[in-house]
């Protein structure tokens, strides 16, 4: 099966394909061992024909976009790993609503949906990474998230594109339930009519925040852990006494606790270290258990 997807990945593929592609260049914690191949397709229709191969051929699937939410172990991924960036088209509809395909990167988005004077997207300005990663995992800020705004999803599911109301899906605080193997291919969003200067006020609102509160400085995915109810990940995290930890490269960020960052030269499993130490460490002091945002994925080295 590998050499039939091998052969006929070469044979069909309009796009690029790279093969023991490192994935420490294509996530934001820069660690993580290399992929079998690494497609990027030239459009939708090559991406569908590479899905459709992919499902015939078993070959196990794993979608990147920005990699600002993803932890590959050092073992890399055996299999076909898909970036969409040249899926980046998008479009406004009657109504102020959109249509667009998910390799867009959130930041143009918002410029997009600004230059249209389109208004409810505003969230998504500083969160980095694809629309795509962002419906995947329910991204969201200052207390919107991107499901809500879902009208209709297109994804790869089952062997087959489908069509889905956003009623039909299901969401939550940083989750999104995706199928085995589904993969989002484009969405509409329901926005409102909006004046660019407030748009611009919110954006500005928006970026101060984050300057004042997440400057860490290295290479990190974000918050780590998610919110447990009723508390924040970060406020855990130094009542364990846990500012500043280190294992290898991998750190607690000095500046927010809930950031884990790469001093140099770390590997996936100092992160898988310092994740299971502070998962420990903050239970046996608060009784919660912590629960990572950051999806793991890929094998380990077996050493
Ligand atoms: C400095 C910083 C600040 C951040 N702030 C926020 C924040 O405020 N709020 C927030 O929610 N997040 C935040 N994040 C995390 C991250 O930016 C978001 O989770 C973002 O949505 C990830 O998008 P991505 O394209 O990089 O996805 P990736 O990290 O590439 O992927 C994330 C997951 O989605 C899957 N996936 C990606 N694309 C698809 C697709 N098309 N179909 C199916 N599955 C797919 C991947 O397989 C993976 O499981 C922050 C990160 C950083 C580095």
């Amino acid at each position: 099966m590998r050499d039939l997807f091998a052969a006929e990945l070469r044979a069909n593929l309009r796009g690029e394909v790279l093969e023991n592609e490192p994935l420490a260049g294509h996530t934001s914690l820069k660690v993580g061992g290399p992929a079998d191949w690494f497609a990027i397709p030239a459009d939708r229709d090559d991406l569908l024909g590479l899905l459709a191969l992919a499902t015939r051929t078993e070959t196990p699937l794993l979608v990147v976009g920005g990699g600002y939410n993803l932890l590959v172990r050092d073992g890399g991924f055996r299999g076909l790993v898909i970036s969409l960036v040249r899926l980046g088209k998008v479009e406004c509809l009657a109504g102020s609503r959109i249509r667009v395909e998910a390799g867009l990167d959130n930041r143009e988005l918002v410029r997009f949906c600004r230059q249209e004077e389109l208004a409810g997207l505003e969230f998504l300005g500083m969160i980095p990474g694809t629309v795509g990663g962002a419906l995947a995992v329910n991204a969201g800020a200052h207390g919107s998230s991107v499901m809500e705004l879902v009208e209709r999803l297109f994804t790869w599911c089952g062997g087959q594109m489908r069509e889905w109301d956003g009623t039909q899906r299901t969401f939550g605080y940083r989750y999104h339930r995706l199928a085995e193997g589904e993969v989002i291919v484009a969405a509409e969003l329901g926005l409102s009519p909006g004046d660019p200067r407030a748009i611009d006020q919110l954006l500005e609102v928006y970026r101060e925040h984050r300057q004042a509160s997440q400057r860490v400085g290295f290479p990190n995915a974000g918050s780590f852990f998610k919110n447990p109810a009723g508390t924040e990940a970060w406020r855990l995290i130094e009542a364990a006494g846990l500012r500043g930890a280190r294992v290898g490269g991998a750190q607690v960020s000095e500046v927010h606790c809930n950031f884990l960052v790469n001093r140099g030269g770390a590997t996936a499993g100092d992160f898988l270290e310092l994740a299971g130490m502070i998962k420990q460490r903050v239970s046996a002091g608060s009784g919660i258990m912590l629960e990572e945002e950051v999806k793991i994925v890929g094998e380990d080295t077996g050493l």
